[in-house]
């Protein structure tokens, strides 16, 4: 694929689409962001890099991490992980509570927020000191010490996050819940307030594009048939309510989060990271969306 001329046009692209959706402002921090901000990043599993408009700017990754914090579980927790934690996709807001109660504590999937709070207990059980660990396997894993957290967006997103104390005290309640929920909800709180650029997101996910291991730092995260099914997971659980017009529309597997952001995989060939924080109803970024969905159809390589 010729990813220079790619990028010539998609930068034609983006000029021409609109800005539409609203900007997450349930987390106070996150309304402060620059509605107009765009940028999108494309690595290569040969380590081309094309980047263009706010490539290098950091925002809030938000549930992006959650592909990572799962990773570090998979990696050290295979025998029980997928008792505590379902792989089916939702159909249900991240962050609703009916289900969680039919089905007994157990998340459906371990992106949604219940699922990715029980992913943070398991860290916590098994991690002496979840936090500096946590970010130090981010940091290792994509060759980049500056990955920080953001205490401020923390701090402002636990001042509002009671929907997130109920669905772990639901979880606590049946008994799928170790630790003190506390901890497990400043964990968590942590692991979402991350800020890095596109261009850092797209080259920290790259080992998801080639096998489980990063082709620049050479850090083998995970084997072939871990890193097939967290692939499988973006692709079916990624987009909120709405990965089944994620996969129909750009047909990657991915995950998004509130900030706007998206990064989306395609196994063998690239990860590419989009940052546009307006959100359409769903919760996915409008722009970031249509110009992956443009991006695939013009070069005809969903992964299907
Ligand atoms: N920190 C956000 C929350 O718990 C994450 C939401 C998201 O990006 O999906 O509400």
């Amino acid at each position: 694929m010729h990813y220079k001329k790619l990028f010539t046009e998609l930068e034609n692209e983006c000029k021409n689409l609109e800005n539409n959706g609203r900007i997450a402002s349930y987390i106070s921090e996150l309304g402060n962001v620059d509605p107009n901000k765009f940028g999108i990043h494309l690595t290569t599993v040969d380590n081309k890099n094309y980047g263009l408009g706010d490539s290098d700017e950091k925002f809030s990754i938000q549930s992006i991490a959650k592909v990572m914090s799962l990773a570090l579980a998979f990696q050290i927790d295979e025998n029980n992980l997928w008792d505590r934690v379902g792989v089916e996709p939702s159909g249900t807001a991240f962050n609703s509570m009916i289900q969680l109660e039919y089905e007994k504590g157990i998340p459906r999937n371990p992106f949604i927020n219940a699922g990715a709070l029980l992913i943070c207990d398991i860290l916590v059980s098994r991690l002496k000191n979840p936090e500096q660990d946590f970010v130090d396997f981010f940091r290792k894993v994509s060759g980049n010490p500056g990955i920080e957290y953001c205490p401020k967006l923390a701090e402002s997103e636990k001042k509002t996050g009671f929907r997130n104390a109920a669905l772990i005290n639901l979880m606590k309640s049946y008994g799928n819940i170790k630790n003190d929920i506390n901890k497990v909800l400043d964990f968590y709180f942590k692991l979402c307030s991350i800020e890095m650029s596109c261009k850092e997101l797209s080259q920290a996910f790259l080992f998801f594009a080639a096998n489980g291991t990063h082709p620049v730092t050479k850090v083998s995260v995970l084997d072939i048939s871990k890193t097939k099914r967290i692939n499988a997971i973006m692709q079916l659980c990624g987009f909120y309510d709405e990965a089944g017009e994620f996969a129909f529309k750009v047909g990657l597997p991915g995950k998004s989060g509130v900030g706007g952001g998206i990064i989306a995989i395609h196994p063998g060939k690239y990860s590419i990271a989009v940052w546009s924080p307006k959100l359409n109803k769903k919760g996915n970024s409008y722009r970031g969306m249509k110009i992956l969905e443009f991006l695939t159809s013009r070069t005809e390589s969903s992964i299907f």
